[in-house]
């Protein structure tokens, strides 16, 4: 792990794709061999100072966007891991309205390892409407926590409530950013947002963007194992896939550990200035 004082974000673009790290001993998101040539800015990138991540379930914004929010926390900034439901019947074996209490003390108690924010809404499981009164919350909080980035839901999932998630969010941005539209908080600009590696969402996702998460690895993953489900007790073995995808996402990026996004069409647009 990296000490505080040797933090730094290098940028480097590779193609269409970006390793964005923290600096680290021994791996520093280089360009691999045989890969095509890079370039390093070793600029700060400034927007993974405040990240918010928006699932539709507590555990996919933990266990697949949460490392990106534990990143920002620990540069100092903010985090905060928003779900619209508390995928209450997500257990086979546990009542529905004890599973959802359990899985709201979950995510206070994972959210409190990452020195992050967990904010829960109460739609129902499996039934997260798209609407506009959901789409003017999620408006209204995105306002309150003012995020630079967030992780959310690409639009290729199997899971209805996570293409719910999707549509709902792609409206509040826009909605949060509008000055004319009058709320109780002043218009936000969302400046970024990434679609995560989540294994539901799997259809039509491409790695365009790579973050070193090796300096938060260890307190990601404890965070995530508050949560029950982590260790495989609703039948998928999230701790396996995640942490060996942080592994595997690494070894792709030359970081140690790493998450892969993707970015919305329109921001993969460049604009290259001829001096
Ligand atoms: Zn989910």
């Amino acid at each position: 792990m990296s000490p505080t004082t040797r933090r730094s974000f290098l940028t480097l673009a590779s193609g269409s794709a970006v390793a964005l790290s923290l600096e680290t001993a021994d791996l520093k998101g280089e360009q691999l061999p045989g890969q095509p040539p890079s370039q390093n800015s070793g600029s700060q990138d400034k927007n993974f100072s405040n990240v918010m991540a928006i699932a539709a379930h507590p555990g996919d914004a933990f266990f697949a966007m949460g490392a990106p929010v534990a990143v920002a926390t620990h540069l100092g900034g903010q985090g905060s891991l928003l779900s619209l439901s508390l995928g209450e019947k997500g257990s086979p074996t546990i009542p529905t309205e004890q599973y959802g209490a359990m899985q709201r003390e979950a995510a206070k108690k994972a959210a409190a390892i990452i020195g992050a924010k967990a904010l829960s809404l109460t739609y129902p499981d499996g039934e997260i409407p798209i609407n506009e009164e959901a789409k003017f919350t999620v408006c209204d909080l995105i306002r309150q926590y003012k995020p630079l980035t967030i992780v959310t839901h690409g639009k290729g999932s199997w899971h209805k409530d996570h293409r719910a998630c999707y549509d709902i969010l792609d409206d509040a941005i826009f909605y949060a950013g509008l000055p004319s539209l009058v709320r109780k908080e002043p218009a936000h600009g969302v400046t970024r947002v990434f679609y995560a590696d989540n294994w539901e969402d799997a259809t039509g996702f491409t790695a365009d963007t790579y973050l070193d998460i090796t300096a938060v690895f260890e307190s990601w993953t404890n965070a995530c194992s508050a949560f029950p489900m982590w260790r495989g007790e609703t039948g998928f073995r999230y701790n396996d896939y995640y942490g060996s995808l942080a592994i595997a996402r690494g070894c792709l990026s030359n970081f140690h550990r790493a998450v892969a996004l993707m970015s919305p069409a329109e921001q993969r647009v460049q604009h290259i200035r001829t001096p």
